[in-house]
């Protein structure tokens, strides 16, 4: 099985010079970079007020590592604008982190192998713990997985309240996890640097039940494993103590220093594809690096050369990724993705033309002459199409109606996000309604939402609508002519999608990108304009075109800074435990599809205020920069829809992650992992190898496991967390509805619903949810002695009665 390959292997330097990683010149321009700091530092100097701000010059508001965590200044930036430290695979963070675990990152139980065993498949919600060790940041990041699962699949996570089987996410040294349900609490590790959405999905996916792409039967048709680059007899040892000082051990001590391991196929009795092609672009795949020898030689390429560039990336799950997911769990939906059509077909997603008005909307394609949609963008001939209203001819005010089908909410938020673009007269209008059930059950009644005026601008732009709707309902757009004697165009819709999550705080986009692309030097960058977050901060992005000037080349770059803003009187300063995001939208028409890049770090008490320098573009301060020089390559921007009609478009967001400061439940005290552990060397007998016998017998010590073995074991009936289960307490209000009984009052605890019981001249009320009734103790006696007049009062007057009656 692990013989080097047959095929003459092309030369080490010849895999070398496609694999550049690391170029020569790279300490030049550190120093470079170190020259340019300094040159900074010097305009900076001196304290500057704003509001009721004072700002701190820039070397003093600089991001200085924190022991807890590595994503501040990991490269020692320290007086500059700071990278918050380059994107590391997870072979990498656990090679670093001492780790030799079965296939890089799987921690295996001894059973059946999850991926053909149907008893290993989780039912859904999956109930979920976030530990407290973990970092913020990580929180956050989980929570952004699992939306990405909800908005693509039938996968959904539920907060724990005493199932038997769940995953506890967990800070422990690396990136790792189990494989399926292993029916009980088991642990998912996100360690340092694993805080990327990417990483976590791929986590997760191991523990959905998937193996990695490269262990496939079929691995040896696509890609060559290059066994002599492989690493052997080598382990990094990190030295670390602490809390997860004894799993680690456990780990480090058993690990063989073979990696070879890592590289092995499966046969069909363990694994299965799901019937679905090799795929180079899965999550699950390894990069070409990993595990290897010589640090710009790959251990693994691929047969078609164009692969290389793609294999190991960590942007999202590819469609197939998707595909065998949904396979394997029959998903048929998925929960947050209500809506999309990009026209394509004739039916158009079933919309409808308004019957009230008196024009008509008019599904184009592109093979009309100076007509282009969003979706195809023109690239094939009689295809690609998208809806248009011809504003040229007719009377002002006449309007065209187009509705969508009926929509059944499950949350309380949605967005609306389409591309538009208004040709004809700058008074033309394209209005987003929607149109509610009327309390009969009918969904007749209108409300506008949203007015775009036009432009006269021909390029396609992105437009996001919040929706507020929690019943049925239809969303409308309505095209009003605003002065047919002066258009000669029309307004154009393509590319719609609604989901049930927030709309992007801010949305910066970036046109003639391919000439941004050729037309800047490294180091050289792009400042977004002045986005608002929805607690009131001022924020924008760094664009870095061509990477850092500490970067390696062929990278574009993304940072995140604040902006001195209108509410910062008010705000809260300083501005810690938000969660920056930065996107880059991968264009595709189906939101399943897309592989956006999401780049997330969550303030500390170093990243302050904005401060420096004023900047003339927004008219205000400027923090320094927070992000990665190295995003994304080139060539992984240049392979999906990033660059779509020649546009790159970022999403910015900043959101409070207070709340999620104290996640962590106590479990009902079971083993958090099930007995006979294996790590590498102990595989189980039904793959065939299992030279050494590294057993460990008893389960891995878990931190959180000890320490919660003594607590108590609370009843799940009526401790668990007040949560619904197909919401993430991250985007909803836990009080909302009020999960309170007997009138009892919701409050907002750090995200969790806390009941506040009434209590009355004669009851009160307890528990969790108030759903115990009492008595006040000084009443009773009065209540009794009531009732006892009263049912003395009642026997007088019957006696009485009676004794008339007999009379
Ligand atoms: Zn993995």
């Amino acid at each position: 099985m692990r013989k080097p390959k047959v095929r003459a292997a092309p030369k080490k330097s010849e895999r070398k010079k496609v694999f550049q990683k690391r170029p020569l010149e790279k300490a030049q321009k550190e120093r470079e970079a170190r020259a340019v700091d300094r040159l900074e530092q010097e305009l900076l100097k001196g304290t500057m007020k704003f509001g009721k701000v004072v700002l701190q010059p820039l070397e003093e508001l600089t991001v200085r590592p924190r022991r807890s965590t590595s994503r501040d200044a990991p490269g020692g930036h320290a007086d500059h604008d700071t990278d918050v430290g380059e994107q590391k695979d997870i072979s990498e963070i656990n090679l670093a982190a001492g780790l030799n675990l079965f296939q890089g990152d799987i921690l295996l139980p001894r059973t059946r192998n999850a991926l053909r065993d149907p008893a290993s498949r989780w039912k859904f919600p999956i109930p979920y713990i976030l530990a407290d060790n973990l970092d913020l940041n990580a929180k956050g990041a989980i929570l952004n997985a699992f939306e990405m699962f909800r908005l693509k699949s039938c996968v959904d996570f539920k907060p724990y309240e005493g199932e038997s089987s769940y995953i506890i996410f967990q800070k422990f040294s690396g990136c790792w996890s189990m494989v399926g349900d292993q029916h009980g609490g088991q642990n998912l590790s996100i360690g340092e640097r694993c805080d990327y959405k990417a990483i976590i999905e791929h986590e997760i996916l191991h523990a959905l039940g998937f193996y990695h792409e490269q262990s496939r039967t079929d691995r040896d048709d696509y890609v060559d494993i290059w066994w002599d680059e492989i690493m052997t007899g080598y382990l990094r040892q990190t030295g670390k103590s602490g809390e997860n000082s004894m799993a680690e051990q456990y780990l480090r001590v058993l690990s063989p220093t073979d990696y070879e391991h890592n590289f092995n196929t499966y046969d069909d009795n363990t694994i299965t594809d799901l019937n679905t092609p090799y795929d180079y672009e899965s999550v699950m795949h390894y990069g070409p690096f990993s595990f290897n020898k010589n640090e710009s030689v790959p251990t693994i390429t691929t047969k078609i050369p164009e692969f290389n560039a793609i294999i190991g990336q960590r942007l999202d799950l590819s469609a197939i990724d998707l595909m065998r997911l949904n396979r394997m769990y029959n998903c048929t939906a998925t929960h947050t993705l209500l809506d999309h059509c990009a026209f394509e077909k004739t039916n158009i997603c079933g919309m409808i033309q308004g019957t009230i008005d008196d024009a008509d909307w008019v599904r184009g394609d592109s093979s009309q002459p100076g007509q282009v949609d969003h979706t195809l963008v023109g690239q094939c001939k009689g295809a690609g199409y998208f809806m248009s209203f011809n504003t040229s001819s007719g009377v002002t005010g006449e309007g065209a109606l187009l509705e969508s089908r009926i929509l059944y909410p499950k949350r309380k938020q949605q967005c609306l996000q389409f591309f538009y673009k208004m040709t004809g007269s700058p008074a033309d209008r394209l209005e987003v309604w929607v149109r509610r059930d009327d309390s009969t059950g009918k969904v007749r009644k209108l409300t506008k939402i949203q007015t775009f005026q036009g432009d006269s601008d021909h390029n396609w732009k992105i437009a996001h609508v919040t929706l507020n709707e929690e019943k049925k309902f239809r969303y409308v757009f309505l095209g009003a002519k605003g002065d047919p004697g002066n258009s000669d165009g029309g307004i154009y819709l393509d590319d719609i999608t609604l989901t049930e999550t927030p709309c992007p705080a801010g949305v910066w986009t970036i046109r003639n990108i391919s000439q941004v692309l050729e037309n800047t030097v490294q180091g050289e960058r792009l400042l977004s304009p002045r986005f608002y977050s929805s607690e009131g901060y001022g924020l924008g992005v760094t664009l870095y075109p061509n990477g850092r000037i500490t970067s390696n080349p062929g990278y574009l770059g993304l940072a995140f800074h604040l902006y001195s803003g209108d509410n910062d009187m008010i705000l809260e300063w300083p501005v810690e435990n938000r969660q920056a995001i930065m996107t880059i939208l991968d264009q595709e028409p189906d939101a399943r599809n897309r592989m956006s890049l999401s780049m997330m770090f969550t303030t500390s008490k170093y990243q302050t205020s904005p401060g420096g320098r004023l900047y003339t573009h927004c008219n205000c301060f400027r923090s320094i920069d927070w992000g990665w020089g190295q995003a994304i390559s080139h060539q992984l921007l240049k392979r999906r829809s990033f660059l779509k009609d020649d546009t790159l478009i970022i999403f910015v967001d900043f959101q409070d992650l207070t709340h999620l400061t104290k996640t962590e439940v106590p479990t009902s005290g079971r083993s958090m992992m099930p007995r006979g552990l294996l790590l590498q060397g102990q595989e189980p007998l039904a793959l065939g190898e299992g030279s050494r016998k590294a057993v460990m017998e008893e389960s891995l010590p878990s931190g959180l496991g000890q320490r919660q073995a003594s607590r108590q074991k609370r009843s799940a009936e009526n401790t668990g967390p007040v949560e619904d289960h197909n919401w993430s307490q991250y985007f909803r209000d836990p009080c909302d509805p009020n999960p309170c009984q007997n009138e009892g009052t919701c409050v907002n605890v750090k995200g969790m619903a806390s009941c506040r019981c009434v209590s009355g001249h004669a009851f009160f009320y307890t528990g969790e949810r108030c759903q115990a009734t009492h008595v006040h103790g000084s009443l009773l006696g009065l209540l009794i002695g009531c009732v006892a007049g009263l049912i003395f009062l009642t026997f007088v007057v019957f006696s009485n009665t009676y004794q008339k009656l007999r009379q």
